[in-house]
């Protein structure tokens, strides 16, 4: 059987590498001229930087792809455990270093904010049951196929429905089981791992900090580039062809049927075909014609990124690998990327600082920054003003809250805006993550994972099922390959 995948983002190549172990001819067709999609990463004079995700959680995802294949992992990807999982800057001076481990977390939460031990610790046992409950349907499994609905742990899960506050938001949810102010608004962030508002996001989705607190947070050697690149390594030696800078322009479709795909002109007759590409595109750009599951396809689009990559000539003993410097208009920043799509002028701050973990990626006594803010997916707004307005917001909160000045330590600069993520990975709008998931049904909004209404067709990737980011991304390759 022939195989064409169409994209080589996270999930291509783990369905690339799943199909391939079936036995079936696998032929992947690449946009661009490098594997990995928003996984991709880049230099800047001697400063080596990951341009898209940053924080690597659920590493046995990776690992399963290489142990299927009768691989060592540690023969192609290695990674360490990080006991600190972000730390946290208030504009009231307050910092709170979270570790990874729910007891340490906790204690430390206790020391630095007074906030009894035990109640954090009993939050974090509430997460870990809805995870427990609730993972194996909403994220291993397709929701669109009657199996999973009919099964023992399904009837189980649903009998548990009521306390995974589904009715709530996530906000809310933190507001009931928290309610000390630095703590909601740091569980609320959450929401933000999937681009959605955590006001109208539903509390189930507190579930989404377990990955983190309760799997831990690696850092993989040689940086997030080697996740695609190790993937990508395995996929050529089991067999899979790749075709870089081959954009697809068209699925063939006969009766209902996809058939082929045409590239550069080119048709290649295929038995089934697999989409990575953001599934709005895929029907509008490559079967404008076929019949379009409009509601899911109109869906509002999950938040974008505006990342500032800074090569800074200075080091921060203050910062961590992960940090979060907060702004105190946290609703308000959300009701703006969703409602007005603006960012305020006073926007949270992520920074990741790989060469904490990793000397190589700056010089000595230098630091590469990936300033990250949460910006709205790209409606025509006009980016170069607003990248230099946020640039100046973020300077600004960073000189207050770091006591320094840090323009002048700005050695190099580049600058990735939601267009330039829908141009570089043609996600629609350049949304990080395909849906938002701003409401109770959004999980039974995203796509499945096959075409109920073109045969052979089928689906990965963070635009469908189970949704974005690395490990649900992995998940979709998998659910798609098992399917087919
Ligand atoms: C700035 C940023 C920060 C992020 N941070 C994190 C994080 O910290 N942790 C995390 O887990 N996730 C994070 N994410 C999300 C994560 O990157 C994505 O969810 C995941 O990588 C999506 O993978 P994918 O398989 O859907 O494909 P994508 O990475 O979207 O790749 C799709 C591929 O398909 C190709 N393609 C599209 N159309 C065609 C066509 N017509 N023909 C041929 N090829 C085509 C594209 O060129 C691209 O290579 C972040 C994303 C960004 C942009």
């Amino acid at each position: 059987m022939k195989i064409a995948i169409i994209g080589s983002g996270i999930a291509g190549l783990a369905a690339s590498i799943r199909l391939r172990h079936k036995g079936y001819e696998v032929n992947v067709f690449e946009a661009n001229s490098y594997a990995g999609g928003k996984l991709h990463a880049f230099n800047l004079g001697e400063y080596r930087f990951d341009g898209g995700p940053s924080l690597f959680t659920m590493p046995h995802y990776v690992n399963e792809l290489f142990e299927l294949t009768g691989k060592q992992p540690s023969d192609y990807f290695n990674f360490e455990q990080v006991n600190d999982a972000c730390t946290y800057f208030w504009e009231d001076r307050t910092i709170l270093s979270a570790k990874s481990d729910p007891e340490s977390f906790a204690k430390e939460a206790e020391r630095v904010l007074r906030f009894p031990k035990n109640e954090l610790l009993e939050y974090f046992d509430h997460v870990k049951t809805i995870y427990d409950h609730s993972a194996s349907i909403f994220l291993e499994k397709s929701l669109h196929k009657i199996d999973t609905w009919l099964s023992k742990e399904t009837l189980i899960a649903l009998l548990k429905i009521r306390q995974y506050d589904l009715m709530k938001s996530m906000h809310r949810a933190n507001m009931i089981r928290l309610g000390e102010p630095h703590l909601v608004q740091l569980f609320d962030r959450f929401a933000t791992y999937n681009g959605s508002h955590p006001h109208k996001a539903p509390g189930i989705l507190n579930v989404i900090p377990w990955l983190e607190h309760g799997f831990g947070t690696y850092f993989p050697k040689g940086g997030m580039e080697q996740i695609p690149q190790s993937l990508f390594r395995l996929a050529q030696e089991l067999g899979v062809t790749f075709h870089f800078d081959s954009r697809v322009d068209e699925i063939i479709l006969k009766n209902k049927r996809a058939t082929g795909i045409r590239v550069n002109g080119v048709i290649h007759n295929v038995d089934k075909v697999v989409s990575n590409m953001d599934v709005f595109y895929t029907y509008r750009k490559l079967m404008p014609k076929a019949k379009a599951p409009e509601k899911i396809l109109n869906q509002d689009r999950s938040s974008s990124a505006l990342v500032f990559y800074w090569g800074i000539k200075k080091e921060f003993k203050q910062l961590g690998l992960h940090n979060i410097l907060f702004s105190e208009r946290y609703k308000e920043e959300f009701d703006t990327l969703f409602e007005k799509g603006d960012i305020i002028d006073d926007p949270t701050i992520y920074i990741n600082v790989s060469s904490k973990l990793d000397k190589n990626d700056a010089p000595a006594g230098c630091e590469n920054w990936f300033v990250m803010i949460n910006a709205p997916h790209h409606t025509n707004q006009d980016w170069d003003e607003v990248s230099a307005r946020v640039k100046k917001a973020v300077i600004k909160k960073l000189n207050r809250m770091l006591n320094t000045d840090i323009e002048p330590l700005i050695e190099q600069e580049k600058i990735w805006t939601p267009q330039g993520i829908e141009r570089d990975t043609l996600s629609h709008q350049g949304a990080l993550y395909g849906n938002a998931s701003n409401s109770q049904f959004a999980a039974f909004l995203r796509h499945p994972n096959f075409s109920s209404s073109i045969h052979n067709l089928f689906f990965c990737g963070g635009s469908v099922h189970p949704g974005g980011g690395i490990p649900l991304a992995l998940l979709s390759g998998k659910i798609t390959s098992e399917m087919i």
